[in-house]
């Protein structure tokens, strides 16, 4: 789910809708959306009750969910009320699950979600610029975001979008390694960027990395790093390697 429909960069590798993002100035309050996003699970599960085969166990289970993603469309930390989402959403008993762009440290200061996750893809202030196209610079926000991460008393992991062309070459993997050193996460998760949705009008096919050179990259980290691969999925393009 996620509680701020707008985004402060406009990634190329984007697959939403970037340019409908635009113009929301008013907030929900954090109790509204806890209670909408749960009645939303219910509504998207209705739909099963007349499905053959349907395990009725696992369906009665999530109409009772405990475990939210605070993620999808748009910037989460942009939501001036999510220390109190979170806390709403854990005194429900949810584990809460923080996915951001890494761009607002000082809001990053302020939760405590079961996982922290920043998503990365640029490896210096230039490729910054270049991949997420932000309003203005940011990319002192994103290293101030990984020394929060270090502190963090969530688990934690960095995510790296990876592009084929952009941010996969040998000076990048040595980029990412210091990056990677200054958070200290405790996972992180090599995915190839997905040639979907709307990110197809500013990307080629070409750009998108298939599960090889997804797990050649990884080996490439290994080596530059004390992290280890531990995983992996195939029909996600994804390897996830730990400390
Ligand atoms: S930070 Fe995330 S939501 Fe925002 S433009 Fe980039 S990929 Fe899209």
């Amino acid at each position: 789910m996620t509680p701020a429909l707008l985004c402060n960069q406009t990634c190329v590798y984007c697959w939403r809708p970037l340019e409908l993002l635009q113009g929301f100035d008013a907030w929900d309050s954090p109790e509204y959306i806890v209670e909408e996003s749960i009645k939303a699970q219910h509504r998207l599960l209705s739909g099963f009750h007349g499905t053959e085969g349907v395990n009725r166990k696992k369906l009665n289970e999530a109409y009772r969910p405990n475990q939210v993603a605070i993620s999808l469309i748009g910037e989460p930390t942009l939501y001036p009320h999510l220390p109190e989402l979170i806390e709403g959403y854990k005194k429900r008993g949810f584990t809460t699950f923080l996915v951001t762009n890494g761009t607002n440290p000082d809001m990053l200061e302020e939760v405590n979600p079961t996982q922290l996750y920043i998503s990365l893809t640029a490896y210096s202030e230039e490729s910054h610029l270049m991949l997420n196209r932000p309003l203005k610079s940011f990319w002192d926000r994103i290293l101030r975001s990984l020394d929060v991460m270090r502190r963090s008393n969530s688990k934690t992991v960095i995510r790296l979008t990876l592009i084929r062309g952009y941010n996969m070459h040998d000076d990048a993997i040595e980029r990412y390694a210091e990056l990677v050193d200054r958070a200290s996460p405790d996972y992180i998760e090599a995915k190839a960027y997905m040639y979907l949705s709307y990110s197809r009008l500013r990307l080629k096919y070409e750009n998108m990395p298939e599960h090889e050179d997804i797990r050649d990259f990884s080996k490439k980290l290994e080596k530059a790093t004390s992290y280890r691969i531990v995983d992996e999925s195939q029909p996600s393009r994804v390897v996830l390697l730990s400390r």
